[in-house]
């Protein structure tokens, strides 16, 4: 691409009062550029309309607009992707609306952001999609609620889907129970299940294909063009985008021996109780009679570090549900709750208070030893101390019915039998659950598209988990259509560019293929990496891991920032003005500084942020590059990690974090001291934190004196 860089500078909203717009064109003109316009108000009319003659008339074909934040007035500075490249250069919220105005030390800040700019550009070429997936059909796995719910939405839709179900029949669990509790006002009375009606909207659908009985061999290729291996012959399915909404199973009973399931015939499931009241009636399994006495036990197994540390969110729904059947096969029955903590969310509280003006015992106890009552064959005796009378208590009951949590289908199945390098299941979130994002992407695995839906993504009630259905739906029609245009999903949504590899430089390290959070490579047998690029959602954590460094992008690259960090300015040591460089993570921490500037917050003037597309695509050569050129501190800011991370590309915050003891091997290789590095985890609401760590960091670097390289 033959680049005419055409550079055009706002002095409107505060801008041209803040810093000497005429100098700082004068820093774009020492650059190669074709134009360079001042304008009072670039976003109105006439400043668009400069940009667009220029455009029109070939003058121009990048264009750098240094006025306000990329994150607003998209739609004004929109111009098409495919032939212009565009640069927002936010010299509003990071320049003029967080430093004084008129200072010498904010015009040199703007300086160099411009310099940046127009270095990024002309390390920029134009994108070319990668277009070679367009398969629009889904494939929906499970034919339970969620699943059907998928499949007849994203069939009404247009879409052609495959609905595999492992059953000989579909419905799930559904099917096999009683009675819904309360969805409608006035939450109070139970509900019959409409499962079977859905059911047969989705077998009479033209769009759908149901294959029941089946499971899946092997699932290959990538979102727009996946290859799906049906077992004992059923033969291949190609399809763009896959739901897996494989429910749910209940938790192994036999674990909970303390609660004397497995020793007594008379303790059953909540399962097992939904069988029975579907039958048509509830008996005691030693000896067939009806129980006139019921114990329910709460949390049996979950909320117990033992067996599921986490609330399975319906079961005391459920059990306010049983303990209904109970009362109305007979009203003189007896019914006793034994709990933790009811949690009945939203209107279902309306429900609980019913059941409770309906005579059922609730008794609030952590632990309950059931046993054989004394002096009985059959009774049972459930002892525990009840928290609120502050007493132990006994109860006999001719059944206890065990509330038993939920977990993933996927638990100890992979179910799609993926054929990633990185193994075959699905990447697990805490506790076994294949979700990527709990925060902020509800569906997405970490495996681009494929969506999660209903109780193999989290514990949930039917009702949430058919509206889950529409969901995970959506965003698999979301993926079979930006693929098939060879744009990214979500978070990158829309971008064009995907990782080029000088693959003739390749050691075969691996470092790509097992440090990508999303599978993208495969490998072959030498372990060279073989890319998937529609796996692929741009966050560049391989360009940062790839030794070789011969992993980039057609906007970002290790030579582009490289290049953008030797573009700033380094005053001389007797100046003392220090210079800093901000890593910050474009996702949480770089919408931050704009809203520290939007309030009008002020932090050291020494700081120059570059937006990274993840931290985990940070190069160690940046960093020694930046400190062996003079630059005083560097500061990472990447979103917070752990179990309960916000990092949008699951690893790459911590990872960074990890590398940080590579840069002070560095560090220390270069005799400078590793203070000189600061990583701090940041969400976008904890921007009022950025300008008190800079001016602490700044006063550590001040105690540390200069960089010794400055000068070199
Ligand atoms: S850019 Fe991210 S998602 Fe794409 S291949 Fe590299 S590490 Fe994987
Ligand atoms: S990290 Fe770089 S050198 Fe290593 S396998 Fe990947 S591309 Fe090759």
């Amino acid at each position: 691409m033959d680049q005419k860089i055409g550079v055009y500078i706002c002095s409107g909203c505060g801008i041209g009062e803040s810093i000497n717009v005429e100098s700082l064109a004068e820093v774009a003109k020492e650059f190669s550029i074709s134009k360079c316009e001042n304008h009072s108000a670039l976003c109105d009319l006439d400043g668009i309309g400069l940009i667009r003659k220029d455009i029109e008339s070939g003058d121009v074909n990048c264009v750098v607009a240094a006025a306000c934040s990329g994150r607003v007035k998209t739609d004004e500075f929109s111009f098409d992707p495919m032939t212009i490249i565009l640069e927002r250069l936010n010299i509003r919220e990071q320049v003029a609306w967080c430093q004084p105005a008129g200072a010498e030390d904010t015009q040199m800040m703007a300086e160099d952001y411009m310099r940046m700019a127009i270095t990024r550009v002309e390390k920029s070429t134009l994108p070319k999609p990668y277009t070679d997936a367009t398969n629009k059909a889904l494939l929906v796995v499970g034919g339970g609620v969620s699943g059907l719910q998928a499949a007849l939405d994203a069939a009404q839709a247009g879409y052609s889907v495959a609905l595999v179900e492992k059953e000989g029949e579909l419905g799930g669990y559904m099917l096999k129970w009683h009675k819904n509790t309360p969805s409608k006002a006035p939450y109070t009375e139970l509900e019959d299940i409409s499962t079977q009606q859905t059911v047969d909207m989705v077998k009479a659908h033209p769009n759908i294909t149901v294959y029941t009985g089946t499971v899946i061999e092997k699932i290959s290729g990538a979102p727009g063009m996946f290859a799906v291996t049906l077992k004992n012959g059923g033969g291949t399915l190609q399809v763009g985008s896959i739901v897996l909404a494989a429910g749910w199973k209940p938790y192994d009973p036999a674990k909970l021996e303390h609660l004397a399931y497995g020793k007594f015939p008379d303790v059953i499931t909540n399962v097992r109780m939904e069988e029975m009241a579907r039958a048509g009636k509830i008996t005691c399994p030693s000896d067939g009679s009806e129980p006139s006495v019921v114990a329910f036990i709460q949390c049996a197994g979950s909320r117990d570090s033992n067996h599921l540390p986490y609330c399975s969110a319906v079961c005391c729904r459920v059990s306010l549900k049983q303990a209904v059947y109970v009362r109305d096969q007979n009203e003189e029955n007896k019914v006793f709750v034994f709990y933790k903590d009811m949690r009945t969310p939203e209107q279902h509280e309306e429900f609980y208070k019913k059941v409770q003006k309906d005579g059922v015992v609730f008794i609030k106890t952590d632990t309950s030893k059931v046993d054989i009552s004394e002096g009985s064959e059959r009774k049972l005796a459930i002892e525990t101390f009840d928290e609120l009378l502050g007493e132990p208590v006994q109860v006999e009951v001719d059944m206890v019915v065990l509330a038993t949590g939920m977990q993933p289908s996927v638990l100890d199945d992979p179910i799609l039998n993926l054929e990633y390098r990185q193994g075959p299941a699905l990447p697990e979130l805490k506790y076994g659950f294949p979700d990527s994002h709990f925060v902020c992407f509800p569906y997405e695995t970490r495996r681009t598209g494929i969506y999660a839906a209903g109780c193999v993504r989290q514990p949930m009630t039917a009702g949430r988990a058919t509206s889950d259905g529409t969901g995970a739906a959506l965003k698999a029609i979301q993926c079979v259509e930006l693929t098939s245009q060879g744009k990214a999903v979500h978070p990158r949504a829309g971008d064009m560019s995907y990782p080029d590899l000088f693959i003739t430089r390749c050691t075969q390290c691996k470092r790509c293929t097992e440090e990508c959070p999303f599978g993208m490579y495969n490998e072959d047998e030498k372990g060279t990496p073989l890319p998937h690029p529609t796996r692929c959602r741009r966050c560049a954590i391989c360009m940062g891991s790839c030794p070789e460094r011969i992993i980039s992008f057609n906007n970002y690259s290790v030579d582009m920032i490289g290049s953008m960090i030797k573009a700033i300015g380094v005053p001389e040591e007797d100046e003392e003005k220090p210079r800093i460089i901000g890593l910050i993570c474009e996702n949480d921490a770089f919408p931050a500084l704009d809203i520290v500037g939007l309030n009008r917050l002020q932090y050291p003037p020494w700081v120059r942020f570059i937006p990274l597309r993840c931290l985990g695509s940070i190069n160690l050569v940046w960093i020694a590059d930046a400190l062996s050129k003079g630059i005083d501190g560097i500061v990472l800011f990447g979103c917070k990690y752990g179990d309960d991370y916000q990092c949008h590309f699951m690893q790459g915050s911590e990872l960074a974090n990890t590398r940080m003891d590579k840069i002070k091997e560095t560090l220390d290789r270069l005799v400078l001291e590793s203070e000189r590095i600061r990583f701090e985890q940041l969400s976008i609401d904890d921007y009022h934190r950025i300008p008190s760590i800079l001016e602490e960091f700044t006063s550590r670097l001040e105690e540390l004196g200069p960089n010794p390289y400055k000068g070199f």
